[in-house]
């Protein structure tokens, strides 16, 4: 039963949201506010500031000035290592309140956000994991390939200013993603938060502040695409645009990345396939393939595996499995232990799943379950199961974002592999089987980013991201932190003689 959020609000001593520029916190020069309303209940929770293009402007050039001019891209390792690893410590000692701030934005179930992949221990260790790195950030020392006698050496140096944009879903974890890399490069950033989900990264960014961050190395920009992170990422001091949200909007970071010449990181949706072959455990199968559909974030997660392809033997079993499942759905107050997943972001997010519950109809998708929106307040859709699916329908080609999943039979290993590759996308699988050497075999043949045998589970030190249209560049591990890098040839002659 959801009553209301306000005094969990109050509790938590939430006050209206500010901008951060150059290390003061301040209103917008437009007075212009956005009142956040809790997709659970409706209520207006709180304001915040909506930056226009001339705030933005001021936090762009306080990141330009902070890297051009101050010590935190020039600092010694060990400054930048105290800072993160102090971070990482802020963040776990605040694990709570950032949780429930957490679910004050986006009304992500405590239930869930305690599980590792979305807690503040998994934020934490991702500040630790990039400290790791800032020590280790070396470049090469090469031979002399012709003429003159020379050493050739590579440096590796922080980018730039960095304009970090993340999506609502998992605020904390998303923006931790981007600016512990960042930070331990060496760059300056200007953070936008989604609109939809803007306290828990607020007082994240305080906790870096807490830290030792030195003023004007990471500036935010609170408001919506349009005017915040569009003049955002049209700005021409910006080095590097490190997006995180849907292919839609993806394309037009995209756009504004190639004229300015700017790097870019894309994390972007996905339709990641479950396969499911007759040999496989296949209650567990089932379980977590609807898990990741309808639990926590009801479907609303890039790497929800929203599109089951399973072995015609074992077909009915999976569904039913996957079917009862839906009785571990609990839909109310976040901060009850007894809800087990969240309300969609907004009622337009409700209507467009509805849609596709049409569309699945219409397409001549089974209905098995769900398909519809309950009785009474907030933002819900009943969990939802299309059986009978074919890989040619938009509900199994498209990201709908919402607790629906999609059923796909097969018949053989060779078949299963086609119809996991026939999508745009290709962040994530998980294949289900007790043959190693199948799923060794599976995890060459299928073109994704993260293949999960049995499984899946996000590694803060493992790099995550897209193949295809689901994004470019990868986050965690080396190749995360070298994204926020250009790499420098010196060439030093070591005799007198002419190069
Ligand atoms: P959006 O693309 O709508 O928004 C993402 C961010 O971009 C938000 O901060 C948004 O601001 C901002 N934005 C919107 N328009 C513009 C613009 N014109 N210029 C600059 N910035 C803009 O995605 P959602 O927030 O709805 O997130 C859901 C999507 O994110 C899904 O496709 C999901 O798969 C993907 N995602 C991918 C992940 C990954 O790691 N691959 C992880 C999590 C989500 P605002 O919301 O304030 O308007």
């Amino acid at each position: 039963m959801i009553t209301s959020m306000k005094p969990y609000r109050d509790a938590l001593g939430l006050v209206n949201g500010q901008l951060l520029v150059d290390g003061a916190w301040s209103d917008s020069q437009s007075g212009e506010t956005w009142t956040h309303l809790h997709p659970a209940t409706g209520e207006d929770v709180a304001q915040f500031a909506v930056a226009g293009a001339d705030d933005v402007d001021r936090a762009v050039r306080a990141a330009r000035k902070a890297f051009d001019e101050g010590p935190w891209p020039r600092s010694r390792a060990k400054d930048r290592i105290k800072v993160l690893r102090r971070t990482a410590d802020l963040v776990r000692e605040h694990g709570d309140e950032l949780l429930r701030l957490q679910a004050l934005d986006n009304s992500v179930p405590l239930t869930f956000s305690t599980t590792y992949a979305m807690s503040m221990e998994c934020v934490a260790d991702i500040f630790d994991h990039h400290a790791g790195w800032i020590d280790k950030l070396g470049g090469e020392t090469l031979p002399g390939f012709q003429g003159g006698d020379h050493m050739v050496l590579t440096l590796r140096e922080p980018i730039g200013v960095v304009a970090a944009i993340v999506a609502w879903n998992a605020p904390l974890l998303l923006a931790a993603q981007k600016l512990a890399p960042a930070l331990a490069a060496g760059c300056t950033v200007v953070l936008k938060p989604s609109e939809l989900a803007t306290f828990a990264v607020l007082r994240l960014v305080r906790l870096l502040e807490e830290a030792g961050l030195p003023e004007g190395v990471l500036n935010v920009v609170t408001g919506p695409g349009n005017p915040t992170g569009d003049a955002l990422i049209n700005h021409p001091m910006v080095d590097k645009i490190s997006f995180t949200g849907s292919r839609e909007t993806g394309r037009r970071v995209l756009a504004a990345a190639n004229a300015g010449f700017k790097r870019v990181s894309l994390e972007l949706g996905g339709k990641s396939p479950a396969i499911v072959f007759a040999d496989a455990d296949v209650y567990t199968a089932g379980a977590v393939t609807m898990g990741t559909v309808a639990l926590g974030v009801s479907g609303q997660a890039c790497i929800a595996q929203t599109r089951a392809i399973v072995h015609r033997d074992v077909y009915e079993e999976f569904l039913m499995v996957a079917m009862g499942m839906t009785s571990m759905i609990n839909y109310g107050d976040p901060f009850d232990e007894e809800t087990t997943a969240s309300p969609l972001i907004s009622a337009k997010q409700v209507e467009r799943v509805l849609n596709y519950v049409d569309l699945g109809h219409q397409e001549g998708a089974r209905l098995v379950c769900g398909g519809a929106k309950p009785d009474g307040p907030g933002n819900f859709v009943l969990p939802t199961i299309f059986a009978d699916v074919n890989n040619d329908m938009r509900v199994a080609r498209e990201e709908i974002f919402g607790p629906i999943l999609c059923v796909v039979p097969f018949s053989d290993e060779e078949e299963a592999i086609r119809l996991a590759n026939d999508t745009e996308y290709g962040l994530g699988a998980t294949v289900y089987t007790n043959d190693v050497k199948r799923a060794m075999r599976m995890a060459r043949g299928i073109r994704a980013g993260t293949i999960g045998v049995n499984g899946y589970q996000l590694e803060p030190h493992a790099p995550f991201g897209g193949y295809g249209q689901s994004g470019m560049g990868r986050e965690g591990g080396r190749t995360a932190i070298e994204a926020y890098t250009e790499v420098k040839t010196v060439l030093i002659p070591t005799t007198d003689e002419l190069m």
